[in-house]
């Protein structure tokens, strides 16, 4: 496949995703609010579009890459005319809404949308490493998949346009919270005079691992407590998880960190120790979460 392509946004991730079609050979038009940001692609032989419309009319896919949605709506909004038998596929983050009606948009002005989640940084994009999501028509999809396929895996969800945002965001919330716990347990390591944030993170690395590692058996049981309700294994006693964490929070106070990265653990426990139950386990938890207010 040798159609060209055109991306739109040339920050740190849409000039890596315009990289990875150049060194595929892939003929790519670029376009960027501030042009000085394609000059490097031009010299990897991008051609540059001096006006958005210019860059839409270049190829019959744009991949999208800008700051948020309204960005993106603000920068097709002008060239709404120009989407008649065009693809947009929009690597943009944001929400399953604001993809719903980004598509919409779209296919009212005569367009094909996909919308996409990337996972992935600047610097991982094209390796074996980087995959993306993508959700919208399968149809669509098809037809540009080897294409898409030169910036990482192409992971297709489904034909629910909403689903690749809702992965991607919630990709990143289990890596927000695991950052966050990489914090406290550092700000908790180096109290000491001496304590080494490396040092202790050779403990921490194989150590996240292997509870990771738990993850499929876990999620394995909150699907069955969805289909048949079957009674979960992997359990624990509620007690003992609330006076460990106790322990945490008590000996972080003792060390001068704070405990707010665990308050919401906390209350977690607590919550499930209300409604009834005597031991912990992942269905329980993740119910919990769902029925949040
Ligand atoms: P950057 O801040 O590097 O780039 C932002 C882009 O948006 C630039 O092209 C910028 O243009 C453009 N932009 C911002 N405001 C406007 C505007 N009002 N009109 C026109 N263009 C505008 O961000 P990234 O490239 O890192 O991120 C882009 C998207 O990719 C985001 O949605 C991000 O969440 C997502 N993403 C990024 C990852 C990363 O690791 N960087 C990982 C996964 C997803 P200008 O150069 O003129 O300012």
């Amino acid at each position: 496949n040798t159609s060209p392509v055109t991306v739109l946004g040339l920050g740190d991730m849409g000039r890596a995703l315009a990289a990875a079609f150049l060194a595929e050979e892939r003929a790519t038009t670029v376009w960027n609010r501030t042009a000085a940001k394609a000059d490097e692609l031009i010299s990897l032989g991008a051609v540059r579009a001096d006006s958005v419309a210019e860059a839409v009319t270049g190829s019959p896919l744009v991949v999208v890459c800008l700051l948020d949605y309204g960005v993106v709506r603000e920068t097709l909004e002008p060239v709404a005319g120009q989407l008649r038998g065009r693809t947009v596929v929009n690597l943009t983050n944001g929400t399953p809404s604001q993809a719903a009606e980004m598509a919409a948009w779209v296919t009212g002005h005569g367009g094909d949308y996909l919308d996409g989640g990337i996972m992935a940084v600047p610097t991982t994009v094209a390796t074996p490493e980087a995959f993306i999501l993508y959700s919208g028509e399968q149809r669509i999809f098809d037809t540009y998949r080897g294409v898409l396929g030169e910036l990482g895996s192409a992971r297709y969800l489904g034909d629910d346009i909403g689903l690749a945002s809702l992965y991607d965001l919630a990709l990143l919330s289990g890596m927000h919270l695991m950052f966050d716990g990489f914090h406290h347990a550092v700000a908790m390591a180096t109290s000491q005079e001496g304590g080494s944030a490396f040092g202790f993170t050779e403990l921490l690395v194989p150590w996240l691992t292997n509870m990771a590692r738990l993850l499929p058996a876990f999620a394995a049981e909150v699907d069955a407590d969805l289909t048949t309700a079957a009674e979960p294994r992997l359990t624990q006693g509620l007690d003992v998880q609330v006076s460990g964490l106790a322990n945490i929070m008590d000996a972080a106070r003792d060390a001068g960190v704070s405990t707010t990265p665990l308050e919401s653990s906390m209350a977690a426990l607590e919550a499930l120790l209300a409604h009834g139950h005597k031991v912990w386990s992942a269905p329980a938890s993740v119910r919990q979460l769902r029925t949040a207010p």
